[in-house]
Protein backbone atom coordinates (compact mmCIF):
# COMPACT_ATOMS: atom_id res chain seq x y z
CA UNK A 1 0.00 0.00 0.00
CA UNK A 2 2.87 2.19 1.12
CA UNK A 3 6.19 2.10 -0.86
CA UNK A 4 9.00 1.53 1.44
CA UNK A 5 11.47 2.26 -1.47
CA UNK A 6 12.18 6.27 0.91
CA UNK A 7 13.29 4.76 3.44
CA UNK A 8 15.63 2.38 1.48
CA UNK A 9 16.78 5.82 -0.90
CA UNK A 10 17.06 7.76 2.13
CA UNK A 11 19.55 5.16 4.12
CA UNK A 12 21.32 5.25 0.64
CA UNK A 13 21.81 8.69 0.91
CA UNK A 14 22.63 8.72 4.07
CA UNK A 15 25.92 6.07 3.35
CA UNK A 16 26.87 8.38 0.39
CA UNK A 17 26.98 11.14 2.60
CA UNK A 18 28.93 9.41 4.83
CA UNK A 19 31.46 8.56 2.12
CA UNK A 20 31.67 11.52 0.88
CA UNK A 21 32.28 13.85 3.68
CA UNK A 22 36.00 14.11 3.15
CA UNK A 23 36.47 13.79 -0.19
CA UNK A 24 34.24 16.13 -1.62
CA UNK A 25 35.02 20.08 -1.82
CA UNK A 26 31.40 21.07 -1.73
CA UNK A 27 30.25 18.71 1.03
CA UNK A 28 28.40 21.31 2.86
CA UNK A 29 26.20 22.32 -0.29
CA UNK A 30 25.20 19.07 -1.11
CA UNK A 31 24.36 17.80 2.45
CA UNK A 32 22.22 21.01 2.65
CA UNK A 33 20.31 20.11 -0.51
CA UNK A 34 20.28 16.96 0.88
CA UNK A 35 18.40 17.80 4.01
CA UNK A 36 15.98 19.99 2.19
CA UNK A 37 15.22 16.91 -0.18
CA UNK A 38 14.88 14.37 2.81
CA UNK A 39 12.54 17.48 4.67
CA UNK A 40 10.46 17.72 1.51
CA UNK A 41 10.40 13.78 1.54
CA UNK A 42 9.53 13.26 5.04
CA UNK A 43 7.08 15.92 5.24
CA UNK A 44 5.37 14.19 1.69
CA UNK A 45 5.64 10.45 3.63
CA UNK A 46 4.35 12.15 6.79
CA UNK A 47 1.12 13.78 4.19
CA UNK A 48 0.82 10.46 2.61
CA UNK A 49 0.18 8.56 5.76
CA UNK A 50 -2.03 11.29 7.39
CA UNK A 51 -4.10 10.75 4.50
CA UNK A 52 -4.58 6.72 4.72
CA UNK A 53 -5.71 7.48 8.41
CA UNK A 54 -8.10 10.05 7.52
CA UNK A 55 -9.34 7.76 4.63
CA UNK A 56 -9.68 4.99 7.07
CA UNK A 57 -11.44 6.34 9.34
CA UNK A 58 -13.49 8.17 6.82
CA UNK A 59 -14.24 4.69 5.73
CA UNK A 60 -14.68 3.39 8.92
CA UNK A 61 -17.23 6.15 9.32
CA UNK A 62 -19.18 5.45 6.21
CA UNK A 63 -19.14 1.58 6.83
CA UNK A 64 -20.85 2.25 10.50
CA UNK A 65 -23.12 4.57 9.53
CA UNK A 66 -24.37 3.48 6.16
CA UNK A 67 -23.83 -0.44 6.26
CA UNK A 68 -25.35 -2.41 8.04
CA UNK A 69 -22.81 -5.22 9.64
CA UNK A 70 -23.37 -7.95 11.91
CA UNK A 71 -22.34 -7.36 15.59
CA UNK A 72 -18.52 -9.09 15.28
CA UNK A 73 -18.03 -6.94 12.28
CA UNK A 74 -19.35 -3.65 13.88
CA UNK A 75 -17.12 -4.50 16.91
CA UNK A 76 -14.26 -5.04 14.97
CA UNK A 77 -14.66 -1.99 13.21
CA UNK A 78 -15.26 0.02 16.47
CA UNK A 79 -11.67 -1.55 17.22
CA UNK A 80 -10.16 -0.72 13.70
CA UNK A 81 -11.42 2.93 14.83
CA UNK A 82 -9.74 2.89 18.70
CA UNK A 83 -6.46 1.90 16.92
CA UNK A 84 -6.24 4.53 14.11
CA UNK A 85 -7.30 7.59 16.74
CA UNK A 86 -3.47 6.13 18.36
CA UNK A 87 -1.81 7.06 15.14
CA UNK A 88 -0.58 3.53 13.53
CA UNK A 89 2.90 2.89 12.30
CA UNK A 90 2.91 2.20 8.71
CA UNK A 91 2.77 -1.49 9.45
CA UNK A 92 -0.22 -1.45 11.89
CA UNK A 93 -1.50 1.02 9.18
CA UNK A 94 -1.42 -1.66 6.53
CA UNK A 95 -2.96 -4.20 8.96
CA UNK A 96 -5.67 -2.06 9.65
CA UNK A 97 -5.95 -1.79 5.73
CA UNK A 98 -6.04 -5.66 5.15
CA UNK A 99 -8.56 -6.14 8.19
CA UNK A 100 -10.44 -3.12 6.75
CA UNK A 101 -10.64 -5.09 3.11
CA UNK A 102 -11.83 -8.46 4.91
CA UNK A 103 -14.57 -6.57 7.31
CA UNK A 104 -15.83 -4.94 3.64
CA UNK A 105 -15.48 -8.41 1.58
CA UNK A 106 -17.52 -10.18 4.03
CA UNK A 107 -19.93 -7.12 4.23
CA UNK A 108 -20.03 -7.08 0.59
CA UNK A 109 -20.98 -11.11 0.38
CA UNK A 110 -24.02 -10.53 3.45
CA UNK A 111 -25.31 -7.63 1.21
CA UNK A 112 -25.16 -9.96 -1.86
CA UNK A 113 -26.67 -12.66 -0.39
CA UNK A 114 -29.54 -10.10 1.23
CA UNK A 115 -30.82 -8.75 -1.41
CA UNK A 116 -31.08 -12.24 -3.05
CA UNK A 117 -33.10 -13.43 -0.49
CA UNK A 118 -34.75 -9.74 -0.75
CA UNK A 119 -35.32 -9.89 -4.04
CA UNK A 120 -36.88 -13.13 -4.09
CA UNK A 121 -39.37 -11.98 -1.21
CA UNK A 122 -40.62 -9.27 -3.08
CA UNK A 123 -41.27 -11.61 -6.11
CA UNK A 124 -43.16 -13.86 -3.55
CA UNK A 125 -45.05 -10.44 -2.32
CA UNK A 126 -46.16 -9.77 -5.58
CA UNK A 127 -47.41 -13.43 -5.99
CA UNK A 128 -48.79 -12.90 -2.88
CA UNK A 129 -50.90 -9.98 -3.30
CA UNK A 130 -52.02 -11.13 -6.67
CA UNK A 131 -52.65 -14.58 -4.08
CA UNK A 132 -54.19 -12.02 -1.24
CA UNK A 133 -56.64 -10.27 -4.24
CA UNK A 134 -57.95 -14.31 -5.02
CA UNK A 135 -57.35 -15.83 -2.08
CA UNK A 136 -59.37 -14.98 0.94
CA UNK A 137 -56.68 -15.73 3.47
CA UNK A 138 -53.19 -16.30 4.15
CA UNK A 139 -50.87 -16.38 6.88
CA UNK A 140 -48.68 -12.84 6.47
CA UNK A 141 -45.39 -13.41 4.32
CA UNK A 142 -42.43 -13.21 6.29
CA UNK A 143 -40.55 -9.71 6.90
CA UNK A 144 -37.26 -8.75 4.37
CA UNK A 145 -33.88 -8.71 6.15
CA UNK A 146 -33.19 -5.00 5.01
CA UNK A 147 -36.15 -3.25 4.83
CA UNK A 148 -36.69 -0.78 1.57
CA UNK A 149 -36.98 2.27 4.17
CA UNK A 150 -33.70 1.34 5.99
CA UNK A 151 -31.25 1.18 3.02
CA UNK A 152 -29.89 4.73 1.95
CA UNK A 153 -30.16 6.13 -1.38
CA UNK A 154 -28.34 5.32 -3.93
CA UNK A 155 -27.89 8.31 -5.28
CA UNK A 156 -26.00 10.13 -2.32
CA UNK A 157 -24.09 7.51 -1.35
CA UNK A 158 -22.66 6.81 -4.23
CA UNK A 159 -21.38 10.77 -4.69
CA UNK A 160 -19.99 10.63 -1.20
CA UNK A 161 -17.72 7.37 -2.53
CA UNK A 162 -17.45 9.17 -5.56
CA UNK A 163 -16.41 12.82 -3.75
CA UNK A 164 -13.80 10.59 -1.88
CA UNK A 165 -12.49 8.81 -4.88
CA UNK A 166 -11.74 12.05 -6.78
CA UNK A 167 -9.89 12.95 -3.45
CA UNK A 168 -7.98 10.13 -3.18
CA UNK A 169 -7.13 10.36 -6.45
CA UNK A 170 -6.01 13.58 -6.15
CA UNK A 171 -3.98 12.30 -2.88
CA UNK A 172 -2.02 9.50 -4.81
CA UNK A 173 -1.69 12.29 -8.19
CA UNK A 174 0.28 14.72 -5.55
CA UNK A 175 2.25 11.81 -3.79
CA UNK A 176 3.20 10.38 -7.11
CA UNK A 177 4.58 13.73 -8.02
CA UNK A 178 6.37 14.08 -5.29
CA UNK A 179 7.98 11.04 -5.57
CA UNK A 180 9.08 11.38 -8.85
CA UNK A 181 10.55 14.60 -7.93
CA UNK A 182 12.66 12.95 -5.14
CA UNK A 183 13.43 9.94 -7.32
CA UNK A 184 14.95 12.73 -10.20
CA UNK A 185 16.82 14.66 -7.54
CA UNK A 186 18.11 11.43 -6.40
CA UNK A 187 19.26 10.54 -9.85
CA UNK A 188 20.91 13.90 -10.24
CA UNK A 189 22.86 13.46 -7.17
CA UNK A 190 23.78 10.74 -8.24
CA UNK A 191 25.72 11.39 -11.29
CA UNK A 192 27.14 14.54 -9.56
CA UNK A 193 28.99 12.15 -6.50
CA UNK A 194 29.64 10.10 -9.22
CA UNK A 195 31.92 12.61 -10.94
CA UNK A 196 33.07 14.05 -8.31
CA UNK A 197 34.11 10.61 -6.86
CA UNK A 198 35.89 10.62 -11.01
CA UNK A 199 37.80 13.77 -10.26
CA UNK A 200 39.07 12.48 -7.08
CA UNK A 201 40.30 9.62 -8.60
CA UNK A 202 42.10 11.37 -11.38
CA UNK A 203 43.48 13.61 -8.78
CA UNK A 204 44.72 11.09 -6.59
CA UNK A 205 46.26 9.34 -9.67
CA UNK A 206 48.19 12.63 -10.46
CA UNK A 207 49.16 12.83 -6.67
CA UNK A 208 50.11 9.28 -6.73
CA UNK A 209 52.82 10.29 -9.33
CA UNK A 210 53.69 13.01 -8.03
CA UNK A 211 54.78 10.98 -5.52
CA UNK A 212 56.04 8.11 -6.62
CA UNK A 213 58.61 10.60 -9.00
CA UNK A 214 59.59 12.85 -5.47
CA UNK A 215 60.33 9.05 -4.19
CA UNK A 216 62.84 8.36 -6.98
CA UNK A 217 64.44 11.75 -6.49
CA UNK A 218 64.73 11.18 -2.74
CA UNK A 219 66.08 8.21 -3.59
CA UNK A 220 68.72 9.39 -6.02
CA UNK A 221 69.33 12.43 -3.78
CA UNK A 222 70.23 10.04 -0.90
CA UNK A 223 72.71 7.64 -3.08
CA UNK A 224 74.25 10.95 -4.36
CA UNK A 225 74.70 12.08 -0.98
CA UNK A 226 76.20 8.60 0.54
CA UNK A 227 78.35 9.38 -2.75
CA UNK A 228 79.33 12.43 -1.64
CA UNK A 229 79.85 11.67 1.95
CA UNK A 230 82.31 8.68 1.29
CA UNK A 231 84.20 11.45 -1.14
CA UNK A 232 84.63 13.78 1.73
CA UNK A 233 85.31 11.11 4.06
CA UNK A 234 88.22 10.44 1.73
CA UNK A 235 88.92 13.56 1.59
CA UNK A 236 88.87 14.30 4.78
CA UNK A 237 91.38 11.20 5.68
CA UNK A 238 93.85 12.53 2.69
CA UNK A 239 94.01 16.24 4.21
CA UNK A 240 94.66 14.13 7.80
CA UNK A 241 97.08 12.00 5.89
CA UNK A 242 98.56 15.00 4.68
CA UNK A 243 98.67 17.25 7.58
CA UNK A 244 100.48 14.66 9.37
CA UNK A 245 102.80 14.03 6.39
CA UNK A 246 103.77 18.36 6.93
CA UNK A 247 104.15 17.05 10.47
CA UNK A 248 106.11 14.18 10.08
CA UNK A 249 110.19 13.54 9.36
CA UNK A 250 110.09 11.34 6.57
CA UNK A 251 113.08 9.47 7.58
CA UNK A 252 112.41 9.16 11.50
CA UNK A 253 108.85 9.38 11.84
CA UNK A 254 109.10 11.66 14.51
CA UNK A 255 107.43 15.16 14.96
CA UNK A 256 109.75 17.59 12.03
CA UNK A 257 110.99 21.37 12.88
CA UNK A 258 107.59 22.55 11.84
CA UNK A 259 105.56 20.31 14.41
CA UNK A 260 108.32 21.68 17.14
CA UNK A 261 107.87 25.12 16.46
CA UNK A 262 104.29 25.15 16.77
CA UNK A 263 104.64 23.03 20.19
CA UNK A 264 107.46 24.96 21.89
CA UNK A 265 105.22 28.10 21.08
CA UNK A 266 102.02 26.50 22.56
CA UNK A 267 103.79 25.17 25.22
CA UNK A 268 105.93 28.86 25.90
CA UNK A 269 101.94 30.74 26.34
CA UNK A 270 101.02 27.69 28.20
CA UNK A 271 104.18 28.04 31.13
CA UNK A 272 103.42 31.99 31.17
CA UNK A 273 99.97 31.14 32.20
CA UNK A 274 100.62 28.39 34.95
CA UNK A 275 104.11 29.05 35.47
CA UNK A 276 105.40 25.48 35.51
CA UNK A 277 108.99 25.10 34.47
CA UNK A 278 109.74 23.97 30.75
CA UNK A 279 112.90 22.86 29.61
CA UNK A 280 114.17 22.81 25.97
CA UNK A 281 117.17 20.52 24.96
CA UNK A 282 119.07 20.82 21.27
CA UNK A 283 121.23 17.33 20.55
CA UNK A 284 123.04 16.74 17.62
CA UNK A 285 125.04 13.93 16.96
CA UNK A 286 128.92 14.15 17.34
CA UNK A 287 130.91 13.29 14.19
CA UNK A 288 128.15 12.25 12.28
CA UNK A 289 129.59 13.54 8.82
CA UNK A 290 132.60 11.10 9.21
CA UNK A 291 129.60 8.32 9.16
CA UNK A 292 128.36 9.46 5.93
CA UNK A 293 132.04 9.43 4.54
CA UNK A 294 133.09 6.14 5.83
CA UNK A 295 130.01 3.97 5.44
CA UNK A 296 128.05 5.89 2.96
CA UNK A 297 124.37 8.27 3.23
CA UNK A 298 122.44 5.25 3.50
CA UNK A 299 124.31 4.23 6.82
CA UNK A 300 123.97 7.99 7.79
CA UNK A 301 120.03 7.35 7.05
CA UNK A 302 120.25 3.91 9.10
CA UNK A 303 121.83 5.72 12.00
CA UNK A 304 119.85 8.63 11.97
CA UNK A 305 116.45 6.28 12.09
CA UNK A 306 118.28 4.33 15.13
CA UNK A 307 118.51 7.18 17.06
CA UNK A 308 114.96 8.21 16.83
CA UNK A 309 113.26 4.51 17.22
CA UNK A 310 115.66 3.30 19.95
CA UNK A 311 117.05 6.47 21.63
CA UNK A 312 114.87 9.20 21.71
CA UNK A 313 111.67 7.08 22.24
CA UNK A 314 113.39 6.79 25.96
CA UNK A 315 111.96 10.30 26.74
CA UNK A 316 108.55 10.43 28.52
CA UNK A 317 105.37 10.51 26.34
CA UNK A 318 104.26 13.78 27.50
CA UNK A 319 107.97 14.79 26.56
CA UNK A 320 108.49 15.87 22.88
CA UNK A 321 111.06 14.90 20.50
CA UNK A 322 111.49 16.09 17.33
CA UNK A 323 114.37 16.38 14.27
CA UNK A 324 115.19 19.59 14.23
CA UNK A 325 117.56 19.10 10.58
CA UNK A 326 120.27 16.98 9.68
CA UNK A 327 121.37 15.04 12.84
CA UNK A 328 119.78 17.21 15.24
CA UNK A 329 116.77 17.37 17.36
CA UNK A 330 115.21 19.13 19.33
CA UNK A 331 113.43 18.28 22.44
CA UNK A 332 110.74 19.89 24.52
CA UNK A 333 110.47 18.84 28.25
CA UNK A 334 107.36 20.43 30.13
CA UNK A 335 106.77 20.37 33.79
CA UNK A 336 110.95 19.56 34.19
CA UNK A 337 113.25 22.24 35.25
CA UNK A 338 117.27 21.78 34.38
CA UNK A 339 117.97 19.40 37.01
CA UNK A 340 115.28 17.09 35.52
CA UNK A 341 115.97 17.23 31.99
CA UNK A 342 119.87 16.76 32.83
CA UNK A 343 118.78 13.38 34.16
CA UNK A 344 116.88 12.52 31.46
CA UNK A 345 119.14 13.54 28.73
CA UNK A 346 121.58 11.31 31.07
CA UNK A 347 118.95 8.25 30.32
CA UNK A 348 118.81 8.85 26.64
CA UNK A 349 122.79 8.95 26.81
CA UNK A 350 122.57 5.25 28.20
CA UNK A 351 120.08 4.54 25.87
CA UNK A 352 122.56 5.69 23.08
CA UNK A 353 125.20 3.82 24.01
CA UNK A 354 123.30 0.85 23.30
CA UNK A 355 122.14 1.34 19.89
CA UNK A 356 123.86 0.19 16.72
CA UNK A 357 123.59 0.28 13.21
CA UNK A 358 124.25 -2.47 10.38
CA UNK A 359 126.72 -2.34 7.11
CA UNK A 360 127.62 -4.98 4.95
CA UNK A 361 127.00 -7.34 7.29
CA UNK A 362 128.64 -5.81 10.47
CA UNK A 363 127.47 -4.40 13.31
CA UNK A 364 128.56 -0.83 14.57
CA UNK A 365 127.53 1.87 17.26
CA UNK A 366 126.17 4.99 16.35
CA UNK A 367 128.07 8.34 17.58
CA UNK A 368 127.55 9.90 21.23
CA UNK A 369 125.96 13.26 21.31
CA UNK A 370 126.30 16.52 22.36
CA UNK A 371 123.54 18.24 23.98
CA UNK A 372 123.14 22.17 25.36
CA UNK A 373 120.38 22.54 28.11
CA UNK A 374 118.31 25.69 28.64
CA UNK A 375 115.18 26.36 31.11
CA UNK A 376 112.45 29.12 30.51
CA UNK A 377 112.75 31.92 32.24
CA UNK A 378 109.78 34.42 32.40
CA UNK A 379 108.92 36.32 29.96
CA UNK A 380 111.16 35.58 27.04
CA UNK A 381 110.18 34.45 23.50
CA UNK A 382 110.51 30.45 22.20
CA UNK A 383 113.92 32.06 19.81
CA UNK A 384 115.49 33.31 23.15
CA UNK A 385 114.77 29.74 24.56
CA UNK A 386 115.99 28.08 21.57
CA UNK A 387 118.75 29.93 21.33
CA UNK A 388 120.36 29.74 24.66
CA UNK A 389 120.26 26.19 24.12
CA UNK A 390 121.94 26.29 21.24
CA UNK A 391 124.81 27.87 22.69
CA UNK A 392 124.76 25.60 25.70
CA UNK A 393 124.92 23.11 22.79
CA UNK A 394 128.01 24.40 20.84
CA UNK A 395 129.79 25.27 24.10
CA UNK A 396 129.32 21.26 24.74
CA UNK A 397 130.98 20.77 20.86
CA UNK A 398 133.64 23.08 21.71
CA UNK A 399 134.32 21.87 24.67
CA UNK A 400 135.32 18.28 23.65
CA UNK A 401 131.59 16.88 22.49
CA UNK A 402 129.71 13.73 24.03
CA UNK A 403 128.75 16.06 26.86
CA UNK A 404 125.64 17.91 28.23
CA UNK A 405 126.11 21.91 28.73
CA UNK A 406 123.38 23.74 30.34
CA UNK A 407 122.34 27.49 31.14
CA UNK A 408 121.80 28.78 34.52
CA UNK A 409 118.06 29.75 34.39
CA UNK A 410 118.08 33.99 35.06
CA UNK A 411 121.71 34.29 34.55
CA UNK A 412 122.07 32.31 31.22
CA UNK A 413 125.47 30.82 32.75
CA UNK A 414 126.59 28.07 30.95
CA UNK A 415 127.69 25.01 33.14
CA UNK A 416 129.37 21.95 32.28
CA UNK A 417 127.60 18.80 33.53
CA UNK A 418 128.21 15.56 32.30
CA UNK A 419 131.60 13.61 30.53
CA UNK A 420 133.01 13.08 27.36
CA UNK A 421 132.57 9.64 25.73
CA UNK A 422 134.99 8.79 23.02
CA UNK A 423 133.68 6.79 20.12
CA UNK A 424 136.01 5.02 18.08
CA UNK A 425 135.04 6.32 14.67
CA UNK A 426 134.68 9.92 16.17
CA UNK A 427 137.09 12.41 14.64
CA UNK A 428 140.27 13.37 17.69
CA UNK A 429 139.78 17.10 16.86
CA UNK A 430 136.68 18.59 15.07
CA UNK A 431 134.51 21.52 16.37
CA UNK A 432 130.93 22.11 15.35
P1 LIG B 1 129.78 17.63 14.96
O1 LIG B 1 130.27 16.64 15.88
O2 LIG B 1 130.55 18.89 15.03
O3 LIG B 1 128.37 17.82 14.94
O4 LIG B 1 130.23 17.09 13.55
P2 LIG B 1 129.23 16.53 12.53
O5 LIG B 1 129.95 15.77 11.49
O6 LIG B 1 128.14 15.73 13.18
O7 LIG B 1 128.54 17.77 11.93
P3 LIG B 1 128.61 18.36 10.54
O8 LIG B 1 127.79 19.56 10.52
O9 LIG B 1 130.04 18.54 10.16
O10 LIG B 1 128.05 17.27 9.57
C1 LIG B 1 126.68 16.95 9.59
C2 LIG B 1 126.48 16.03 8.51
O11 LIG B 1 125.28 15.41 8.60
C3 LIG B 1 126.56 16.70 7.20
C4 LIG B 1 125.42 16.15 6.42
O12 LIG B 1 125.75 15.62 5.18
C5 LIG B 1 124.93 15.06 7.27
N1 LIG B 1 123.53 14.93 7.17
C6 LIG B 1 122.56 15.89 7.39
N2 LIG B 1 121.33 15.37 7.18
C7 LIG B 1 121.49 14.06 6.83
C8 LIG B 1 120.61 13.01 6.52
O13 LIG B 1 119.39 13.14 6.52
N3 LIG B 1 121.15 11.81 6.20
C9 LIG B 1 122.48 11.60 6.23
N4 LIG B 1 122.90 10.42 5.91
N5 LIG B 1 123.31 12.57 6.49
C10 LIG B 1 122.88 13.81 6.81
MG1 LIG C 1 124.99 19.39 13.33
MG1 LIG D 1 126.87 16.75 14.50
Amino acid sequence: MISLSQSAHTSIILKLLDAAEHKLADFDVIQTHLKSVLSAQESVQQRQHQAYCSLFTTLMTHLSQQTKLSRPHQQHLELLKLRLSHQPGLAELNEIGNLLTNILTLNQEISTTSTTVRSENQTETAETVQLKQTAPHRDPAPAPLISTRERPPANSEFQVLETKRQHMEQIQRTLSLHLSEVIEQNKALGKALSSEQHSIDNELSILLQGHQSLTEKLENASKFMHIIESEGQDLSDELKKAHTLSLTDELTQLPNRRAFMKRIEDEVSRVQRYEYPLCFALIDLDSFKSINDHYGHSAGDEVLRSFAERALSGFRHHDLASRYGGEEFAIILPNTDTNGALRALEKIKGRTSQCTFQHNGTTYPIPTFSAGIAQYSAGETPASLIERADKALYRAKRMGRNRIETTEVNEHEVISTSTHLKRPHEPEDSSR
